[in-house]
């Protein structure tokens, strides 16, 4: 055996600033800065929050998640984030809009409003008044929804 990282941990649980959903596409984890300086419990998975559109079993390990970290790190927001280009969708082949820039971006808006749905609805089931925030992620950054 090896030590490989030496640094210290805090032993405590701590309370979170945020419960994040992202994708685990490396090249959107650099968009992670815009949440430097919080707390944060980090669901990091393929496609991200837009596994909450995929199948049933997809959007239950999600939601499952979520209601982990607000149970034990008790976040006052929940951040959902889709990208642009990723590959969940061409996988899922959801049909993207051809043309402009803008109607692309409006596809993922309209998925991050009914990605936001579900996560209201599951926390109003969950008897939870925690904020729910959305975050779109394209090749020039990070726009909150
Ligand atoms: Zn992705």
């Amino acid at each position: 055996m090896k030590r490989v990282v030496s640094t210290s941990v805090q032993p405590d649980q701590y309370q979170a600033d945020a419960c994040l959903v992202w994708c685990s596409d490396n090249r959107f984890s650099k968009l992670l800065i815009g949440f430097s300086n919080q707390k944060v419990d980090l669901i990091k998975v393929h496609g991200g929050a837009a596994n909450l559109m995929g199948t049933e079993e997809e959007k239950q390990f999600v939601l499952n998640q979520i209601r982990s970290s607000l149970q034990r790190s008790d976040p006052p927001v929940v951040a959902l984030m889709i990208h642009m280009g990723c590959g969940v969708y061409g996988e899922r082949k959801i049909p993207m809009r051809e043309g402009a820039y803008e109607a692309e971006q409006e596809f993922y808006f309209d998925q991050l409003r009914a990605i936001k749905d579900i996560v209201q609805e599951f926390l109003k089931e969950e008897g939870l008044e925690t904020e729910v925030t959305t975050y779109l992620g394209d090749f020039d950054g990070l726009i909150k929804v």
